[in-house]
């Protein structure tokens, strides 16, 4: 993220005098400086311009959409900055955009005060007045209030760039499905179109026979240096080499490919591997754990939404996958979620070191047993997210979870797994995602909060339905129905 910038635009006018407008300037660097520092922030904060006329925002915010390294702007007001003068110039902007409320000073100066020091210090009404033209103009964007040097602050504004990260990697992602959706399954399905418009994304589709041919290609060098980082990572734990040896074969041509065609998320499926003679597991598992977006049955949508959460959250730490409800445990006072797929479940979810097994799987194409890695998830605060299609419109889906240890060993189950307690209960939980539409397929993620997920739909433009430990389902009914009114365009 070296290049990647925020522009620190503030707002004034001419009416204070020369003297304001230097002190102006001389304190949004400082608070630029200050704020760049703190260890949080995932990209450069920088401090551009004073605006002081209609042709200064204007000019400013046309220099931020023609420049590939901005991927926002942040705004804030130290003197009153008449909003008509913004208006021109906030109708061109098509990127992110924050509104900083805060204030230089941290406390009033009871000796000091006067009306000079008002004439100067007055974000309290220069905020309120920015704030009625970003309310006027409806655009969605962010607004947080508070010291600049407030760690809370801070953090909350490293999270919105976080978000902008990802809307900026959504704009110019590319996905490519190796054949086509899982047969007579709706919610994987979609209108790539209006995906590519809303989103960005351009979703194409490849042949499963030029991927078969791209492996006919693979040296066995190559094979045995990702064998070396295969052991180096996980613990082989199965007799049959040429089963990992076939995985790794598959995953360095599947890399080819996406490098080839500059796609950062792929999907697949068991119904069509022809020519292929296990599905990607461990491949598939490997290419997440490197960044790469992924989603099962050709579901296109999860696939890119993991990548995107992966590049919003690069460095935090936690853990990013594709994710699907499998099983529950309905026991009284035990109630768990149990997340798996066949095969395919990112490792940056792993509490201990993968095992990479070798087992039978019945579902689909596979003459070979797959390699995959094996694994139960870390516990911790967690968010499972789902993105589907209404029909003229997306809905994003979040929900709080919280991943436990799990009491069950399942010794006989040859998948990665995450056991979880959903919000506000499982029961409930399960029936509020039902009625929202969320589908089988998330994105579970241990670094991607509500907030996060909430700025970037909102960054989308799409709708947003967060479930956590307050939903109730009556308020939920309420929200879907409002949606189905104000989404209706
Ligand atoms: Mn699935």
């Amino acid at each position: 993220m070296a290049k990647q910038e925020f522009w620190f635009i503030v707002g004034s006018q001419h009416l204070y005098g020369e003297a304001v407008l230097k002190t102006v300037e001389k304190r949004a660097q400082e608070m630029a400086k200050m704020i760049n520092t703190y260890r949080e922030l995932p990209a450069h904060f920088v401090f551009k311009t004073v605006v002081k006329t209609s042709d200064d925002a204007t000019k400013i915010i046309k220099e931020a959409n023609y420049d590939d390294n901005c991927l926002g702007i942040v705004t804030w007001c130290h003197t009153f900055s008449p909003s008509k003068m913004w208006i021109n110039g906030l109708k061109l902007l098509q990127k992110p955009w924050c509104h900083l409320a805060t204030q230089y000073n941290q406390e009033i100066p009871n000796q000091e005060i006067d009306m000079d020091f008002m004439n100067l210090n007055q974000a309290a009404h220069g905020d309120r007045e920015h704030g009625f033209i970003g309310a006027r103009l409806r655009i969605n964007h962010k607004v947080i209030m508070g010291y600049w040097k407030d760690k809370n602050v801070l953090h909350e504004l490293s999270h919105w760039m976080r978000s902008a990260i990802g809307y900026h990697e959504s704009s110019q992602l590319r996905v490519m499905r190796f054949g086509d959706n899982m047969r007579n399954v709706a919610v994987t399905e979609g209108d790539k179109v209006e995906a590519q418009i809303k989103l960005g994304w351009e979703v194409n589709t490849w042949a499963v026979g030029d991927l078969v041919k791209e492996m006919k290609k693979v040296k066995k060098n190559e094979i045995d240096a990702l064998m070396k980082i295969y052991q180096h990572n996980y613990d082989i734990k199965t007799k049959h080499l040429d089963l990992v040896r076939y995985q790794a074969l598959e995953e360095i041509a599947m890399k080819k490919m996406l490098e080839r065609e500059h796609c950062l998320a792929f999907t697949n499926t068991f119904e069509d591997l022809y020519g292929m003679e296990q599905l990607p597991g461990l491949a598939t598992q490997h290419l997440m754990s490197l960044g790469y977006g992924y989603g099962g049955e050709g579901d296109w949508k999860v696939s890119a939404l993991t990548h995107i959460i992966k590049k919003m959250t690069e460095g935090m730490g936690g853990g990013t996958s594709f994710m699907e409800d499998y099983t529950y445990n309905l026991v009284k006072g035990k109630e768990f979620s149990l997340g798996a797929h066949m095969l395919e479940v990112c490792p940056s979810l792993a509490s201990q070191r993968p095992r990479i097994e070798t087992h039978h799987l019945g579902i689909g194409m596979n003459q070979k047993d797959p390699a995959r890695l094996v694994f139960a998830g870390k516990p911790g605060k967690a968010t499972v997210t789902s993105l589907i299609d209404m029909g003229g419109r997306l809905r994003m889906i979040v929900q709080d979870i919280e991943v436990v240890k799990s009491p069950y060993s399942m010794p006989n189950l040859p998948t990665a797994r995450v056991l979880w307690k959903a919000y506000p209960s499982l029961q409930e939980g399960a029936k509020l995602w039902i009625m929202a539409g969320g589908a089988h397929h998330t994105v579970l993620s241990m670094d991607a909060t509500p907030t996060m997920l909430k700025d970037l739909a909102s960054m989308w433009g799409i709708e947003f339905v967060h479930i956590s430990k307050d939903t109730t389902a009556s308020q939920l009914k309420a929200e879907l129905d409002l949606y189905d009114l104000a989404w209706r365009r």
